[in-house]
């Protein structure tokens, strides 16, 4: 008898959180785990939204040590020698060189189990330019990556 109340709550709870993610086309949410990938290969804003709420969720369970992801945008151009200079910057930069001009945004490095949102303006950037967005843990930008379209 219990069973029947649980099984409404949880779908209204499923209708409530669709609803949510196709109402705020300014945000973006992008799943990493435990095998070095990103669900997604592409993400999409329209250049009409000021400011992007990203969240990062790493469905994973192994420690930011062994399997840090963060997410990092930046021009497509740019990726190899920002990856670079971040794993020179270490961990305890976080693998990202402290304020390195070519990232636009980026959040904090997660582990298994943690998320992180970030918000960030998108005044710096151009419509139609070549944007890409990768993890900079060392090793991880060659499969962790995907084009960001602005446009
Ligand atoms: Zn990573």
């Amino acid at each position: 008898m219990t069973q029947r109340p649980y099984r409404l709550i949880a779908s209204c709870a499923l209708f409530l959180t669709t609803s949510i993610s196709f109402a705020g086309s300014c945000d973006l949410v992008i799943n990493s785990d435990d095998k070095m990938i990103f669900d997604k290969s592409e993400l999409k804003i329209a250049s009409s939204c000021k400011e992007v709420k990203l969240t990062l969720n790493h469905t994973g369970t192994l420690p930011v040590a062994a399997m840090g992801h963060n997410w990092v945008l930046s021009e497509t151009s740019k990726v190899r020698s920002i990856a670079n200079a971040g794993m020179n910057a270490g961990p305890d930069n976080a693998y990202i060189k402290p304020d390195d001009e070519r990232v636009i945004a980026h959040t904090k490095l997660i582990g298994g189990g943690e998320t992180t949102t970030i918000t960030f303006k998108t005044d710096k950037l151009t419509a139609g330019a070549d944007y890409s967005f990768f993890c900079s843990f060392p090793g991880h930008s060659g499969v962790m990556k995907g084009k960001f379209l602005f446009s």
